[in-house]
Order: structure tokens, then sequence, then C-alpha cells
């Protein structure tokens, strides 16, 4: 069997090695296609129902989309998904080091697909088949947020049973990451209205929305909790006079210049995220945000409104699959590594686009550890991409069917 494991580990170190030699900057359509059709061929191998779907981008230019489904089970379905996609264009030639493999995306994340190709390998090797249909989907535009990403796992991802995601884990101290937890966030806007008056002449006249909604951000940023619970952050403000506030593209030529700074300041927005990891906390923060409002509108005289314009939900963390994870750490360590789990992992991504995502069990970074994400330095860890097929291996293996 070390043989075995060995050859495995090989395969997908040199599989690895060819993904990242070919372009897949987002948007570079061709070199996507190729990326994808060369881990469709290795899906192809391992019995899988290969399609490379296109769909436009925002621009209209079509893109490649892999689809593979193994073979129903009559079990559950669970889906793999992943990008193909880098941020950086023009892949330097990967290099294959003692202890890693340097390449252009190769954590970032490509580590991830030859994890699972191994994983997959090591699962026929052993005779062992898996107990849950899978369908793996690998995207071309996450590395933008595109909607290429958010459409797939929307489609794909309706009634699974469960959604591993390859991103990869995190490097700690002494051991890695898997993720059973990502922040949602609510995009939010605040526009304040005052009463416009001669500062020298008339100040008492004017009711300054500026103050108001400057009093509330500090308010609003300060609601901020540490330790898992919701941030929020005040991402811009702008206040003056309603035309300044209004046409600010003509008429920011005004900051740095003294002229109508005799005026009480009438109009402000402000504009910002607060991100959470539960509903129950969206709701608690954004409450409180509201009712600051409320009470900056009484207490300066001004007119406030307060809006959520955009809103992605959170992915709790699950009892289910806080379950799973400890059995993964369990399995980690018995195989001689430390695995951890986070349960709080800031930055949206694929589940958090799930349908309903505290309704599914959800495992993230799977993937192999390393550093320099998006650096022409990235690498990923051999010793990690071992283990990481082991462990894939095992939760396939052992998945709810
Ligand atoms: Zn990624």
């Amino acid at each position: 069997m070390n043989q075995v494991v060995d050859d495995v580990l090989e395969g997908s170190a040199a599989l690895l090695e060819e993904l990242c030699a070919i372009s897949t900057a987002t948007g570079d359509a061709e070199g996507l296609r190729r990326c994808a059709r060369r881990l469709g061929h290795e899906l192809v191998e391992l019995g899988f129902l290969v399609e490379i779907e296109n769909r436009p981008n925002m621009d209209g230019v079509s893109q490649p989309i892999l689809v593979a489904t193994s073979k129903p089970t009559g079990g559950s379905r669970v889906l793999l998904i992943g990008h193909l996609d880098t941020v950086l264009p023009s892949a330097t030639p990967p290099r294959r080091l003692e202890d890693r493999i340097e390449g252009t995306g190769v954590l970032d994340m490509k580590g991830g697909f030859a994890a699972l190709v191994g994983a997959l390998r090591l699962c026929r090797a052993r005779g062992q088949g898996t107990p849950a249909e899978l369908t793996l989907v690998a995207v071309p535009d996450e590395e933008i947020g595109g909607p290429i990403s958010e459409s797939a796992v929307r489609q794909w991802g309706e009634g699974v049973s469960a959604v591993l995601v390859l991103e990869p884990g995190r490097l700690i101290d002494g051991g890695e990451t898997i993720v059973t937890g990502r922040r949602g966030l609510s995009v939010w806007r605040l526009e304040a209205r005052g009463r416009a008056a001669h500062s020298g002449l008339a100040f008492t006249d004017g009711r300054s929305a500026l103050a108001a909604a400057a009093e509330w951000s500090a308010k609003a940023q300060a609601l901020s909790e540490d330790s898992g619970g919701p941030i929020v952050n005040v991402g811009r403000i702008i206040g003056g006079d309603s035309e300044f506030v209004q046409d600010l593209g003509e008429e920011h030529r005004f900051v740095g210049t003294s002229q109508r700074l005799n005026v009480v300041a009438d109009r402000s927005l402000a504009e910002g995220e607060a991100r959470y990891l539960t509903l129950a906390d969206r709701d608690r923060v954004l409450n409180r945000m509201r009712g600051l409002a409320e009470r900056a509108a009484e207490s300066w005289g001004v007119e406030i409104l307060f809006d959520v314009v955009e809103e992605i939900p959170p992915v709790p963390p699950s009892e289910r699959g806080g379950e799973l994870a400890r059995m993964l750490v369990d399995a980690a360590r018995t195989d001689g590594w430390r695995l951890e789990t986070e349960t709080d992992r800031g930055g949206v991504s694929f589940p958090n686009f799930l349908p309903d995502p505290s309704a599914v069990l959800v495992i993230d970074g799977l993937g192999p550890v390393g550093d320099g994400m998006h650096t022409r330095e990235e690498w990923v860890s051999l010793a990690s991409l071992d283990r990481r097929i082991r462990l894939i291996a095992y939760l396939l293996e052992t998945l709810p069917g």
C-alpha cells in the first residue's frame, strides 16, 4: 500500500505541475479551456462523466466551466467545487523544490484539484468507491467574484447533501486548517439631509447632516465586536452642501479651497459593510445601526435614511459540519499531523452563494496549504498535498451516502 500511496502522490504532484504551467488568468478563455480539458481527462480516467460547458462572462465572452459527475450510487449528491482561474497572467514554469512546488496558482487553487484527483485514485486503489454521488464543478471566474461562479453554486448546489470546497486550508504553527464557517455581509448606505444656512450669519438655523452622519459613523464602527462577533466598516463618507454631495464628480474641485465652507453642510452620505457569522448577528447589528440612525436624526434635527442595498448570507458553522470536522481532525491525528478547524473565515466564497447556506453541510479549505497566494512566489507544501490526498479520500469514503 505504501508504494501505492507514493505513486498517487507523485501522480498528483506531476498533475499539479502540468495544471500550473497553463496560464489561466480570469478571462483567458483559451488557457482556462486547456486547463479544464487537462483536469477533465484525469476525471474521465476515474470513471466520471465530464462536460466542458460554455457560459458568457460579464463582457459576453464565452468561458469554460468543467462539470464532472461520478456514477450514480443511489446515495445523496455531494458538490465539490473549485476555480480554475488565477489572479496572475502568464504562468511561470512551475519548480519542484525538495519540500514544495512553486508555481502560478499552485496554492490558489490548482493544488485542491490535484489533491482531489489523488484522493479519488487512492479510493480506487483501496477498492473503495464513494458512498455519495459526486459532482465536481470547476469555474473560471472566482478571482473576480464573477457571475459564473455565483450561478454555478446556485445551480449545482441545489438539493445536495454536502458541499466540499477545494480552496486551500491555512498553514498554522505546527499544523493546517480546514474551514467550517464563513462570514456573510450586508452593504449599507446612510443618507442624511439637514438644512443649509450661512455659518456666519445664521448658524443656529442650520442643521448639519455632515455632523450627524459623522457621529453616526463613529458610533456604528464602534459597534464592531471582537472574537467572532459582527463588525461594521464605514467605507466612505461624503458631506457638504447638497450640490457638492449630489455632483461630486464635478464639485470635488472645491476640496482644498475655502469656497462654500461658510455653509452648514446639509447633505451627507456614508457607505460601508457589516460582516457577521450568523443571521442572528446580522439582525442584531443592523438593528443597532438603525437605532443609532434614529437617535442621530433626533439629536441633530436632520432626516436620516438607512438602507441595506446588498446582502450575502453567512455560512454559519453547523452542528453536522462541526461533527464531520471533528472526525477529520481525529483522522489527521491518527495519521500523525495536526489539523484545526477555522469556524470564522472572512472573505465571501463559494458556499456563501448556496441557495440556503445554513441548510447544507459545508467543509471548506480542503486543499493543500502553502503561502504567497497571488504572487510570483506562490508555493504549496508537498507534505500537505500528501496529507490532503489522504484526508479527502477519508472524507469521501466516510461521507454519509
Ligand atoms: Zn481561491
